[in-house]
């Protein structure tokens, strides 16, 4: 491989080309045994069956008194009829023996209907008068009772394989007697932050040096959670070969992000590197910010290089690392972002042949797009709501016309 440091980029390559690369290479990982209390957000494996009924047993819908349906058949405020009361059905604690005609037992809801009765009165049209209980109103057989097996069936398929489990789920799972799930693994993420001017997050930015404060991991971070990966214990590198080698080379990881040093100046190790570790697949796309992007492998690690400029290295962890991620963890490669779909304030002019990922506010209902808006300039994306992708092949996009805005806000959980 040539090296290009100092001496530019030749041909940059489309940004469809380099998705359709990564999403023909990228299929998800292989299953974990998950448990149950920790299974919500994560990516089912398998295909799971209920072995049980849920409910296991004929349960009470209602407060009031298990009966024989017929036995009430004309009871009514004018005519009420009364029961011989045998005892307490609670939950957990069911009525042991079993009712005859004209016989009724105390019912709390939730407990087992017992034997011999198939319906239940609700408690406000009864009245206990000791041994016995006066009912006021009929109910038909299954009245109140909800029956063995209404919630789920024994076979029943309760979940398919691919379902990103959400709360609920979780909570059915546990009610079919499950402790633990087969889960596709969560994707691992080795960060390698590079840059001899970084200072940790956390620390401040000396006013008279020239040291910045590494505000990538912090981003790169919140990004992987969102996606579904974990983040390895990472440290920040100097500018040196060696040091960035060995952290590339680390094989613990599915997913290498290299931030810094992408590119083609004198301290940009890392395309070089890659190529030597393993494969740099594709270095420099056509698009902006993140035209000095790196895309490769090493064995089934993939690895981006992603420029240091925060505005490029949130764009080209968008548009690469984030779909490769959620797609090894078995979720959508799709945009996780809301979308509105507004009508543009200002033209936005584009070159053809280069996709533009332009910051954009939206205010009254339209859309503008920012003016300072260049790649170092972080700031830019907290003001925006979101951004929009003016495609390769388009020019731009005229002033009234609809555009499609991918929202910042509200594109899943951390
Ligand atoms: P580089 O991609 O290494 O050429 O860096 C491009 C610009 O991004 C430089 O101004 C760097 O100081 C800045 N930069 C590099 N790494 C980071 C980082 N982790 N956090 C914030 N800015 C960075
Ligand atoms: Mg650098």
């Amino acid at each position: 491989m040539r090296d290009v440091r100092m001496k530019g980029f030749g041909e940059r390559v489309d940004v469809e080309k380099v998705e359709d690369f990564l999403a023909d290479l990228s299929r998800p990982l292989c299953a974990e045994t998950v448990d149950l209390l920790s299974c919500a957000g994560r990516v089912l494996a398998q295909d799971v069956d209920s072995v049980v009924d849920v409910p296991g047993f004929a349960r009470a819908a209602m407060d009031g008194y298990a009966v024989r349906g017929e036995d009430t058949f004309g009871a009514s405020v004018y005519d009420a009829i009364e029961l011989e009361l045998l005892g307490l059905s609670l939950p957990g604690a069911p009525f042991g023996g079993s009712l005859g005609p004209r016989q009724a037992v105390r019912i709390m809801t939730g407990a087992p209907v017992p034997e011999g009765a198939d319906a239940v009165v609700m408690a406000e049209v009864c009245t206990e008068k000791g041994p016995r209980v006066e009912i006021r109103e009929a109910v038909a057989p299954q009245k109140n009772v909800g029956a063995k097996g209404e919630d789920i069936r024994d076979g029943d398929r309760v979940l398919a394989a691919d379902r990103r489990l959400r709360a609920q789920d979780a909570a059915l799972l546990a009610s079919i007697g499950c402790a633990e799930v087969s889960c596709v693994r969560k994707p691992r993420i080795r960060f390698v932050i590079t840059g001899d001017e970084l200072i940790p997050a956390g620390g401040r930015p000396d006013a008279a040096g020239a040291k910045i404060v590494d505000s990538n991991s912090v981003m790169l971070r919140a990004l992987v959670a969102r996606d579904g990966g974990s983040v390895l214990p990472f440290e920040i590198l100097p500018d040196e070969r060696d040091v960035i080698r060995d952290a590339m080379a680390a094989p613990d990881a599915d997913v290498v992000l290299v931030s810094g040093g992408s590119s083609v100046g004198q301290e940009d190790h890392a395309p070089g590197l890659l190529a030597e570790l393993g494969s740099l697949d594709f270095h420099g796309v056509a698009m902006r910010p993140s035209s000095p992007t790196g895309i490769g492998h090493i064995g089934e690690r993939f690895v981006f290089l992603l420029p240091g400029n925060p505005v490029s290295c949130l764009c080209a962890y968008d548009f690469f690392a984030g779909p490769t991620v959620r797609a090894l963890g078995g979720r959508s490669r799709d945009w996780p972002h809301r979308r509105a779909r507004l009508p543009l304030r200002r033209k936005i002019s584009s070159a053809i042949g280069r996709t533009d990922y332009v910051r954009v506010e939206i205010e009254d209902g339209r859309v503008t797009p920012l003016g300072t808006s260049g790649a170092s300039i972080l700031s830019s994306t907290v003001r925006a709501s979101g951004f929009v992708i003016v495609p390769r092949e388009c020019e731009g996009m005229a002033e009234g016309e609809e555009v499609l805005i991918l929202l910042y806000d509200g594109d899943g959980e951390f």
